[in-house]
């Protein structure tokens, strides 16, 4: 249990349940007593069974979406000789009527924010509140590529010329917002889309890019696809009429496409292990809530998600603050997506492999501060865990997974907690809280991650303010920012050496 010679008080706005301070749990059981006498949680998850159990395709009807099953080589390259001739079309029309296309789309994706909302909770278990947010990013992805269209035009001096063809493989995390941005970057710049989306998370991709059709892009030019072997997956990719993929993914399924084909031009965002350092001069409060959203925020499946965080010098000694996030942590209502009241669902990939090693087992040096429980036989359904005494170096530290566990680690100062920060091989999202402007601006200075966020939680970029993408391991290819100035003129090549800044 936590020492508890400090004060109790905890903000409101990390509780759900108003419990008193007397009532703190003994740390490494204080959800399973809320869940086990919670009527309401015992019934959502009976129901969160019953949803998570349909098979995607029959209830949810999948039939009847417009998702091209592809079954030959032969029909594969039809859809590349349409995208590839309806390219020609749309690259010749002035960029403004491209952008009003775009502009089209995001009102057309507007209008189905209901169903997009229901469809994610059920199929790929987003809660409501990460489901709306997310669907606001693919609007602002259409309206802010539509913007951006017209700079490719604007360039003195150099000729913009766009890709024939842009393959777009989104993963299943981020279902709707991640494969509307490589759509609509790929057609804002000219290019003709052909997007295969993941095979989890087909109904969301499809209801989509339905949508975009509905603005008035034309089906040859955006192709919908379903392939029926991993055979057709490499064609998909190593085609040589392929001149971009847009990858968000694995760092080792950016390896594989580029086996399949070595001079693959890549714009890829792949994996991070992100963590978040506090120090003694932050607001622990809101240090707290934010460390807790970051890392449990659709249970953990985010490349941008809170996987570490950093305590420095006396927040590591006092154990104030780890007492603030088992209260936030375990007060956090574990539930079925589309209950309102939800603030963590389930996991969308039953946990095996690095998961279920990172949820299950402690190295050595740590211990439970909140142990996770698997609430399903399936193990979809489980309870945020914290572990603390984290080690350099250890596998914790050092590995990616994509779920609902945070580690801690402590460092005596700063040089200490940004060496250990900076020692994985990914960087994706980064954040420091601190209201020291001086460790502020030496963090900003040496911390090696794409995105960085100060004193506030580390994931739900917003298009044009935080443009999005790492570097080390997080980034393959190109390297342009998603949602940010850059990332159209990724999508083509130049006719002069120098790129626009
Ligand atoms: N853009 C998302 C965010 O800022 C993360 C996307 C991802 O997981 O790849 O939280």
């Amino acid at each position: 249990a936590l020492a508890t010679d400090e004060p109790q008080y905890v903000p409101a706005a990390h509780r759900v349940q108003d419990r008193t301070a007397e009532a703190l749990p003994d740390a490494t059981t204080g959800f399973a007593n809320q869940a086990d006498t919670d009527p309401a949680i015992a019934a959502n998850r009976a129901w969160g069974r019953a949803i998570l159990s349909r098979s995607v395709g029959s209830t949810l009807g999948l039939d009847s979406i417009a998702l091209a099953k592809v079954e030959t080589a032969d029909e594969l390259d039809g859809i590349f000789a349409a995208a590839t001739a309806a390219a020609e079309k749309w690259a010749a029309l002035p960029a403004a009527e491209r952008a009003a296309v775009l502009h089209r789309a995001g009102d057309e994706l507007a209008a189905r924010r209901g169903e997009l909302i229901e469809i994610m909770a059920h199929e790929a278990g987003k809660t409501i509140a990460e489901a709306d947010p997310e669907i606001s990013e693919a609007i602002d992805f259409a309206h802010y590529y539509a913007e951006r269209a017209k700079d490719l035009e604007t360039v003195s001096g150099a000729e913009f010329v766009p890709s024939k063809v842009t393959v777009v493989t989104p993963p299943w995390n981020f279902p709707v917002a991640i494969p509307a941005g490589g759509v609509l970057a790929g057609l804002a710049s000219g290019s003709a889309v052909i997007i295969k989306p993941a095979k989890l998370t087909q109904r969301c991709g499809a209801v989509m890019i339905e949508a975009l059709w509905a603005a008035g892009v034309p089906r040859d030019l955006l192709a919908l696809v379903d392939l029926a072997s991993r055979d057709l997956g490499t064609r998909l990719v190593a085609n040589p009429s392929v001149d971009r993929v847009i990858l968000t993914g694995a760092y080792e399924t950016a390896q594989l496409f580029r086996s399949f084909r070595p001079d693959l031009p890549l714009l890829a965002e792949t994996s991070g292990k992100n963590a978040i350092i506090v120090t003694p001069s932050a607001d622990l409060d809101l240090a707290a809530a934010d460390v807790a959203r970051s890392a449990f925020g659709h249970a953990g499946q985010k490349c941008s998600a809170a996987s570490l965080a950093i305590l420095v010098g006396s927040v590591a000694d006092s154990k104030r603050f780890e007492r603030q996030l088992v209260d936030a942590v375990t007060s956090m209502r574990v539930g079925l997506p589309d209950d309102p009241a939800t603030q963590m669902g389930p996991i969308i990939e039953p946990a095996n492999g690095k998961l279920l090693t990172a949820l299950t087992k402690l190295e050595k040096g740590e211990r439970w501060l909140v142990e996770p429980r698997k609430l399903d036989d399936e193990g979809k359904q489980w309870t945020p865990g914290v572990k603390t005494g984290v080690r350099e170096g250890s596998y914790f530290h050092l590995t990616e997974f994509f779920g609902p566990v945070l580690g801690i680690m402590h460092a005596k100062d700063l040089d200490e907690a940004l060496r250990l920060q900076n020692a994985v091989d990914y960087g994706l999202t980064a954040g420091i809280h601190s209201l020291d402007s001086e460790e502020v601006a030496t963090w900003l200075d040496r911390v090696e991650a794409g995105n960085l966020y100060v004193n506030r939680g580390i994931t739900g970029a917003i298009v044009q303010r935080q443009p999005f993408g790492g570097w080390k391991r997080s980034a393959v290819g190109a390297g342009a920012k998603a949602g940010g100035p850059n990332y159209l003129f990724g999508l083509g090549e130049w006719t002069r050496a120098e790129l626009p800044v």
